[in-house]
């Protein structure tokens, strides 16, 4: 039997319980279609019986943050979205760092660190997702990474159990974790961070907001960089060298200030990004021999 918005409002009387939410309001792209059942919880112990009441009726559900790297259906999700955003985003600065819930900003969280003088995560100034996103996807930017920086993680795994597992044991590797490889949900975490010079710290946090608002087409929606980096190759220059800068398909369109990014120029759905990323794909194959492999994670069924 499916579940209903009623029965989740009763496990988790806290959250916040949506039926058929556009989840064009909760991804950066702005597309997608509605999902059944939308659940922004406010802490772990909402997540884990959240999760334990979906396994037991047997409903869908996919963990989201920000929606900053995720390409959702125009059909939409048929089943429960849990979207560990805010109200689950305590930060608190440590003596040896930051301890934050997986629902903090990543932007919110290099801010903190900044303001107390804590130096590694610079790079991260810019990144719009969550810190839970952020550590699935052992995000990184500008020479750094989540991985140099996370101590533990504070899971919850499939098998409905809340561990703390060390930063060295999460399998980071490029844009990818074992939050992944095993189903896991991110619940907080603990960066290791280094006393610093505030006023480098800052310097260095400028200069990289500023790269990017010249490099980057931050006035559309996007999903940040489309394509992970082949090995050797950067995936715009090999999308440009194919002459597919401004390459449109109905509303998407490769960026033609990135050729990395792919933006809603307006009013694209979800299945014009697609098709656009495939064809983008099909003929950099054609011209350079390099299979370009999507950074932006998908949700729910395309053709
Ligand atoms: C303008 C722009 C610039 C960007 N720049 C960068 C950049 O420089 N470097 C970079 O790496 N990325 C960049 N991105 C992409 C994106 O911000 C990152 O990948 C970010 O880490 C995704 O976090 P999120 O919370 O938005 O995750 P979502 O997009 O919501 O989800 C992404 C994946 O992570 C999973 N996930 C999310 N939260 C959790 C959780 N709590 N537990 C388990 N799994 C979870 C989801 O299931 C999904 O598979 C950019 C995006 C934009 C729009």
């Amino acid at each position: 039997m499916m579940l209903t918005a009623g029965d989740l409002k009763k496990i988790a009387p806290g959250a916040i319980i949506k039926e058929n939410e556009p989840m064009s309001e909760h991804t950066t792209f702005k597309v997608g279609g509605p999902a059944r059942i939308f659940v922004m919880p406010t802490g772990e112990t909402e997540v884990e019986l959240l999760t334990r009441a979906c396994r037991k009726a047997h409903e869908a559900f996919e963990v989201i943050g920000r929606g900053s790297n995720l390409l959702v259906s125009d059909r939409g999700y048929n089943g429960v979205i849990i979207c560990i955003g805010e109200g689950f985003g305590r930060i608190i600065t440590m003596k040896e760092g930051i301890e934050a819930e997986a629902g903090a900003g990543l932007i919110a969280v290099s801010t903190a660190a900044r303001k107390a003088s804590f130096t590694g995560l610079e790079f991260a100034c810019g990144i719009p997702g969550s810190l839970g996103g952020a550590i699935a996807m052992n995000a990184g930017a500008y020479g750094g990474e989540m991985k140099d920086v996370v101590k533990w993680v504070k899971v919850l795994d499939r098998e409905g159990r809340i561990r703390q597992i060390p930063g060295s044991a999460m399998n980071f590797r490029y844009r990818g974790s074992r939050v992944f490889d095993e189903g896991m949900i991110v619940l907080s975490a603990f960066l290791d961070l280094f006393h610093g010079n505030k006023k480098e710290i800052e310097l260095r946090v400028n200069e990289l907001l500023a790269a990017r608002r010249e490099k980057q087409p931050l006035e559309y929606p996007s999903a940040g960089s489309t394509f992970k980096r082949p090995e050797g190759y950067y995936a715009g220059a090999l999308i440009e060298q194919a002459g597919l800068k401004g390459f449109t398909v109905g509303g998407a369109q490769v960026s033609e200030k990135h050729a990395g990014f792919v933006i809603n120029r307006g009013g694209a759905s979800a299945d014009d990004i697609m098709r656009l990323c495939r064809a983008v794909q099909e003929r950099v194959y054609e011209n350079s021999g390099v299979r370009l492999e999507m950074e932006v994670r998908t949700l729910g069924e395309f053709d």
